[in-house]
């Protein structure tokens, strides 16, 4: 393919970071992982950055903080990867998809309301391809049903809303460091709280439910002998991925600012061609266009796959637009007890994802554009 639909920004400087790490001696959790904690916490808006192994992991995690079980019931959009769906069965609770606004791709308080129900003890809204959902309104609707709000916010490293960092207020956030994100660690995650409490259980939660780390064990003078003091995981970032994450943090400003000018310039070129719609920022906050998608109304000609064909034809790689997890074969036994999710399946079946990173040049947009004006005729 000439032109990827995503590439990671790394450079000498992360190559360097990581052998600083594996020189140190000490390559598992460790100094860098708590910097890089602390870091990313501070940019995102939160007190407290807990690392772990993947925002999967992170998303499990949040669930079991939030003491989420069998019976629970937790709203999620089925349009996110599948991880999000997934982290509630993690803990053996169910999930239960609402539908998202056509122009965001996030769920709203009217979406999430319409599928409430006496048991609903959470929900996991996305800020879907990091463009950020309407955290005041949601978050305060969430209060007032007495339902616990987790933010996946895997896309979302850089995205404000009401002119704060998207982290900036959430009870609890999990974030990704997969390449495919605009922070990479090669695989990596963060969960973020405020209450210190729920940050010392995360703590526990990813390393074996040890009351100490092992990190502050090794550090300490006198023997430390650690309890267990809850059944739990191994959800540990190594120090070797905090060292890329502290080089790729200092990059986030300048990677944002640059994908924003080329967002908007894709809109521009965009504007005249029949039957397109691009994605773009909401009215209460700004995204990071992780992700560039592009929506085919029925004026446009040519089917979404056809579309897909004939970009890869000309070495473009382009994507199919978000997933919709109710569609596939893991959640197919939800699908008696699935509620209608016209927006969903109308996104996932005619959206998809514009090449857009770091080294995108204009004549690359002006060649996927007139590819798209072509087709936009049939
Ligand atoms: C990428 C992504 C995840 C999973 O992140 P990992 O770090 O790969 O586990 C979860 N939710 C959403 C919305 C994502 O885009």
């Amino acid at each position: 393919m000439k032109i990827p639909v995503m590439i990671p920004m790394l450079g000498e400087e992360e190559a360097l970071a990581a052998a600083d790490a594996v020189r140190s001696g000490w390559v598992a959790q460790g100094p860098r992982v708590a910097r890089f904690e602390r870091e990313f916490a501070d940019r995102v808006g939160a007190r407290h950055g807990v690392a772990v192994s993947s925002c999967t992991t992170g998303l499990h995690l949040a669930m079991v903080l939030l003491d989420i079980g069998p019976g629970d019931e937790v709203i999620v959009p089925s349009f996110s990867f599948i991880a999000t769906a997934n982290a509630v069965r993690y803990v053996g609770a169910t999930p239960v998809f609402a539908d998202v606004d056509l122009a965001t791709g996030n769920v709203t308080v009217e979406t999430v309301e319409a599928v409430r129900t006496p048991n609903t003890r959470a929900i996991i809204a996305v800020h879907q391809g990091g463009v950020p959902f309407d955290v005041a309104a949601l978050r305060k609707a969430a209060d007032g049903w007495g339902v616990g709000l987790v933010e996946d916010a895997a896309c979302a490293a850089g995205s404000t809303a009401y002119g704060q960092p998207v982290g900036a207020g959430a009870r609890v956030a999990a974030w990704s460091f997969h390449p495919r994100k605009l922070v990479t660690t090669g695989e990596g995650g963060m969960v973020t709280v405020d209450d210190p409490e729920a940050a010392v259980r995360l703590r526990r939660l990813r390393e074996h439910g040890m009351n100490v780390s092992a990190a502050d064990r090794h550090a300490s003078a006198q023997p430390v002998l650690e309890a267990y003091l809850e059944t739990a995981y191994n959800y540990r970032m190594t120090d070797i991925q905090a060292a890329i994450g502290l080089v790729q943090l200092g990059r986030l400003a300048g990677l944002v600012a640059q994908r924003r000018e080329l967002a908007a310039r894709y809109r521009d070129l965009l504007a005249d061609v029949p039957g397109v719609t691009a994605v773009r920022d909401p009215a209460y906050g700004q995204g990071n266009f992780q992700s560039f998608w592009i929506r085919l109304d029925p004026e446009f000609r040519t089917g979404r796959d056809e579309v897909l064909a004939a970009l890869a034809a000309r070495g473009v790689s382009a994507r199919r637009g978000i997933m919709a997890a109710h569609l596939e074969p893991a959640y197919a036994d939800l699908a008696p007890t699935v509620g209608p999710l016209p927006v969903t399946e109308r996104l996932t079946r005619d959206s998809l994802i514009l090449p857009l990173h770091h080294a995108l040049t204009e004549a690359d947009q002006d060649l996927i554009v007139g590819i798209l004006r072509e087709l936009a005729g049939g």
